[in-house]
């Protein structure tokens, strides 16, 4: 972070971002805080979330439903099409995609984000359980 200084529901909101993987939406970031946090409203949850990624600190993503991602630095993800869950995955980064978008257009290409789409472990468990 650049040392500024946030309010206290701001800093717990990163760091709740920061020790989860399950790349939240504002409403279980609000589910989750508002036992230890009675004071805390889903509309505070959601104009820090703007603030934040407006910073830069965070990342949002507009999967069907925006979800938020301490980790900035450009990653795939997987989605989920049965439960909308979304993980990260474990593939490097493609820099040749980026030279090949500004390549084949007149476009600053700054970045790309990759989704990938399935049916995830969890689910097909489940699935199989059920058969
Ligand atoms: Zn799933
Ligand atoms: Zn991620």
């Amino acid at each position: 972070m650049n040392g500024k200084r946030y309010s206290r529901q701001r800093e717990l909101i990163i760091e709740t971002l920061r020790h989860t993987n399950e790349h939240p939406t504002a409403e279980m970031l609000y589910r989750w805080l508002k036992p230890e946090n009675p004071s805390l409203s889903l509309g505070t949850v959601y104009r820090n979330l703007n603030l934040l990624a407006e910073d830069g600190v965070i990342t949002r993503m507009p999967f069907p439903v925006e979800r938020y991602d301490a980790d900035t630095r450009p990653h795939p993800h997987f989605c989920c099409d049965e439960c909308g869950a979304v993980y990260d995955m474990d593939l490097p980064y493609d820099p040749e995609m980026d030279r090949k978008a500004a390549e084949t257009s007149e476009h600053d290409v700054t970045g790309h984000q990759v989704t990938f789409h399935g049916v995830c472990a969890k689910c097909r468990q489940t699935a199989r359980q059920v058969v």
